[in-house]
């Protein structure tokens, strides 16, 4: 198996568990900006997960949801979105009229998050803004896990979905990051497309098995994933089969049982989203490579108290 250093970067050990940030550290500042990023990489957590959508001309940008998210975008009056526009059909421009630095804490979304600080005239990045933050000398230590979102509504549309991938990694070859980028998906075959493209990229197969519930107020992973029914427990053969380099299955998914497969494959397995004290330790037990959290510091915190390091 090739080994890559960004998958080195995420790849625990004896004593060593690795911390991600999950879309920066969603539980303490808005997601997806570049302030949270620069949060959590300032604070050791220098593995940043985050998602990537592309605009109507055809610019990668770091959001969540294919459609603007109402609990996160005003306008630039200050109001919470009611109608939610697809980023695939607004141009980069018109996506920086919008202020992405709240959560609304009236709605299902936002009351996951209440610690969140509440900032104003944040813009949802470009890919190219985070990659030449990362760049900077202090943050060398940084890898990232870059989600390349799949839009159902384009799941079979093979020239969007090549151009996606085409635009994505052009922009990190141009940065000069691709041995400090992993390619993350819950589709798989995009990540076939990705080795296609790009085969010196390690890739990163998300899992969510379907009889969990999906997390409130955010698209579901589960339209776009393949059907494991029956395959449950070959999970990691799949990934491995497949080509991955990580497997990152939902919390609630993982056992030790499932992890020790990984291992014996040779995968890293990188657990998300983990925010509550019981599953970090239980994360800790099963021996997972990193953790994927919108705490990342509270993340910390529990390995130190048991005696691991992050890095
Ligand atoms: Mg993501």
């Amino acid at each position: 198996m090739t080994r890559f250093p960004a998958v080195e970067a995420f790849r625990g050990g004896d004593g060593l568990i690795r911390v991600v940030g999950h879309r920066g550290a969603r539980g303490i500042l808005p997601e997806n900006t570049l302030i949270g990023f620069e949060f959590a990489m300032s604070t050791g957590a220098h593995l940043l997960e985050f998602d990537v959508v592309m605009t109507a001309d055809v610019v990668p940008v770091i959001t969540h949801n294919h459609r603007l998210h109402a609990p996160t975008f005003r306008d630039d009056s200050g109001n919470f979105l009611t109608d939610e526009p697809k980023v695939s059909d607004v141009t980069w421009e018109q996506l920086q009229s919008f202020d992405v630095g709240r959560v609304d804490v009236s709605s299902a979304y936002g009351r996951r998050f209440p610690d969140q600080a509440r900032l104003d005239g944040l813009r949802v990045p470009r890919l190219v803004e985070l990659l030449e933050r990362v760049k900077q000398p202090r943050f060398d230590a940084a890898n990232l896990m870059l989600e390349i979102k799949s839009d159902p509504d384009f799941a079979h549309d093979q020239a969007y979905r090549k151009t996606l991938v085409s635009r994505v990694v052009a922009e990190i070859r141009a940065a000069g990051m691709q041995e400090r980028t992993l390619l993350h998906s819950f589709d798989w075959n995009l990540l076939a497309e990705c080795q296609d493209q790009a085969p010196d990229f390690p890739t990163s197969f998300l899992t969510q098995l379907p009889d969990n519930d999906d997390e409130v107020g955010e698209d579901s992973s589960k339209s776009i994933s393949p059907d494991f029914s029956g395959r449950e427990h070959q999970i990691p053969s799949l990934v491995a089969e497949a080509g991955g380099s990580l497997w990152c299955p939902y919390v609630n998914d993982v056992t030790a049982e499932t992890v020790a497969d990984a291992h014996n494959l040779g995968l890293v397995v990188a657990v998300w989203t983990v925010n509550e004290p019981e599953d970090i330790d239980r994360m800790i037990d099963f021996n997972v490579d990193a953790i994927v959290s919108d705490y990342p510091g509270r993340v910390q915190g529990r390995l130190e108290a048991r005696g691991y390091s992050w890095t």
